[in-house]
């Protein structure tokens, strides 16, 4: 089973994926973390961010790999090409190279291909802008998670803290989330938008338990109903 978790940046995706997927004995796919892992190494290799067939080509001969500990299907960092990015791909570098490099055709669909293999090998939650859309417009979950600016830039700054890397500026934050929801929903490929089935959750002043718990009863329901079909 897929349950897709797709939204705007900082709307608290991540936070709930893990969660839901913990709760459920689900695995679980940062789709972001893949994009800013290709935006990482498109700069590391000094590759123009306008030229979309340079950026095809890396994110078609990348190796990108969750590392796991034992145990736990809950990914705890990431790597491409044998490098560990997982603080590297937050910095506010990589917030903005990764605009241009996800709306690269060549590399979403790279991006894509993969995304599929990695789903299509048990049940997952899959956050990210497209998931149902486009990665998995048969998810039997599809929810849209949304909140105001405002709280989305008070939640990443506090979550760049616990990380310890990243903006903690808010301003910077608030902005920053505001120019990527922006180029996400405007571009060519894949923009940003909910699917015409997602169900759709303001987290706006709500506790994210709730909302944790909101989607676990949802699925509990899509599964009750796909195991009557
Ligand atoms: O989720 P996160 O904010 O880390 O994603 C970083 C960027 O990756 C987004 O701003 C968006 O441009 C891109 N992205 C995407 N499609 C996805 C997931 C992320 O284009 N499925």
């Amino acid at each position: 089973m897929i349950i897709a978790i797709d939204g705007p940046a900082g709307a608290g995706k991540s936070t709930v994926a893990k969660a839901v997927a913990k709760k459920l004995g689900f695995k679980c796919l940062d789709t972001g973390a893949m994009y800013r892992a290709v935006a990482w190494l498109a700069v590391d290799e000094g590759v123009s961010l306008e030229d979309d067939d340079a950026l095809g080509r890396i994110a078609r001969g990348c190796t990108i790999a969750f590392d796991h500990v034992p145990g736990d299907p809950i990914p705890k960092g990431i790597s491409i090409n044998g490098h560990d990015v997982t603080d590297a791909i937050r910095t506010t570098r990589i917030d903005q190279a990764v605009s241009p490099v996800s709306a690269a055709g060549p590399v979403r669909e790279a991006m894509v291909e993969q995304q599929r293999r990695i789903g299509h090998q048990g049940d997952y939650v899959i956050e990210g802008r497209d998931i149902g859309t486009v990665v998995f417009p048969e998810a039997e979950l599809k929810v849209f998670l949304t909140a105001t600016d405002e709280e989305r830039a008070h939640r990443r700054v506090r979550q760049n803290v616990d990380r310890g890397v990243g903006s903690i500026s808010y301003s910077e934050v608030l902005a920053d989330i505001i120019r990527r929801d922006e180029a996400d929903m405007n571009r060519a490929h894949a923009p940003l938008k909910a699917a015409d089935d997602a169900r759709i959750i303001d987290s706006t002043g709500t506790y994210i338990e709730d909302i944790i718990e909101q989607i676990c009863v949802l699925a509990q329901i899509a599964q009750d109903g796909k195991q009557a079909r």
